[in-house]
């Protein structure tokens, strides 16, 4: 293995990993976890994701009998992600800036794996460890979905994929995703539009009328995707608009979702040419369950006395966004997201510090020594 969490981290970013594609890193990290007395499997996930590799457990043996602790990262990052060229200047580390770094989320990776060695290496007395790396979390936590919950044994832990070592999210929303297929009436724009119920107009119509935006401080919702028509001169007798909602309240996403979906059910009915009524699709998929975790959980409190007693600022936070740690919380587990040092994710402009490199390690490593205790 290599001498310095530095080199580990970089040695993984240079290994493509886009979702779908994580076996050639998991294979190394397979080597690696065994190489620290680790046993290593496979679940078979990526039958169901369509990935050429399945989530990847490995459990340490402890020498104090006690229940093991969890650490999670994700082994895919989101594209442009092959060939990454890392570059180091002033203790930062970028791509050369036509990739993403994969910072997002190796650093949690590299990160859990460093804290383990120094743990081997100190041949101190500690607790058993679980570690799972997960495949495609960037496309809709699909390893998360489809773990083999079977395999796990802990209660509680951490997925390392936030931005600052020393936060800890312990709270983010649920999320639906929806779909709306509004049916029109084709007809030629010139001869004939009369004959034509124009479902881009119809859409504009519903959009205009929908809840944008921040709703209050727990929810959102945003249109983000459009597709429709074929020619200028035909009057377009399909759109598709796709959208999503996420709120910490579970009840006031329900609202905010039935909103979206009455704004296009009330303005299909105003459009009707004789028997012909415009007419629209709704689809609705719960991508994941919101979470919240009490200032005084074991998981928070362990972050925190681990960060006091290594110098770090700890801060709990709630997140924004859905991750592994959603889909690990709806399965019963105790689990909050810990930051990395990783910042710009999904950019191009992604980097991490070096420092923040050592220190998220450190944390890992102190947060094993305070539940050892
Ligand atoms: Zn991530």
């Amino acid at each position: 293995m290599d001498n310095t969490i530095t080199e580990y981290f970089l040695s993984l970013i240079k290994i493509d990993s886009e979702s779908k594609n994580e076996k050639a890193v998991a294979e190394k990290l397979e080597k690696d976890l065994k190489e620290l007395g680790a046993e290593v499997l496979f679940d078979k996930a990526h039958q169901k994701t369509g990935g050429n590799v399945g989530n990847l457990y490995a459990f340490i043996p402890g020498s104090i009998n006690k229940s093991p602790i969890l650490f999670c990262a994700h082994m895919d990052t989101v594209k442009p992600g092959n060939g990454i060229k890392p570059q180091i200047k002033d203790g930062v580390i970028t791509s050369d800036g036509t990739t993403i770094l994969g910072a997002d989320d190796k650093s949690g990776i590299a990160e859990i794996i460093w804290a383990i060695k120094e743990l081997k290496e100190s041949g101190e007395k500690h607790a058993p460890v679980e570690i799972l790396f997960t495949i495609s979390e960037e496309i809709g936590l699909l390893g998360a979905k489809y773990l083999d919950y079977s395999m796990i044994k802990s209660k509680t832990g951490y997925a390392l994929d936030s931005h600052k070592v020393g936060h800890l999210a312990i709270g983010a929303p649920s999320q639906n995703s929806i779909k709306f297929i509004v049916h029109g009436k084709e007809a030629h724009a010139g001869a004939a539009p009369e004959e034509g119920i124009n479902a881009i107009r119809v859409a504009a119509k519903a959009i205009s009328i929908m809840p944008q935006g921040r709703i209050d401080s727990e929810t959102t919702c945003n249109i983000g995707i459009i597709k429709g028509g074929k020619a200028t001169n035909i009057v377009p007798n399909e759109v598709i608009i796709e959208a999503e909602a996420r709120s910490h309240d579970k009840d006031r996403l329900k609202k905010i979702t039935d909103e979206m979906c009455q704004a296009f059910q009330k303005t299909v009915e105003k459009f009707k040419l004789g028997e012909y009524k415009a007419k629209v699709e709704i689809k609705v998929q719960e991508e994941y369950q919101a979470f919240r975790l009490n200032e005084n959980a074991e998981v928070v409190v362990l972050a925190k006395d681990a960060a006091e007693r290594s110098g770090i600022e700890f801060k709990t936070e709630i997140g924004g966004g859905g991750s592994d740690v959603n889909i690990f919380n709806q399965h019963g587990l105790q689990m909050a997201v810990a930051g990395t040092g990783m910042d710009k994710v999904h950019t191009v402009d992604e980097c991490i510090k070096i420092s923040e490199l050592e220190t998220g390690a450190k944390w890992v490593l102190e947060i094993i020594r305070e539940y050892s205790k």
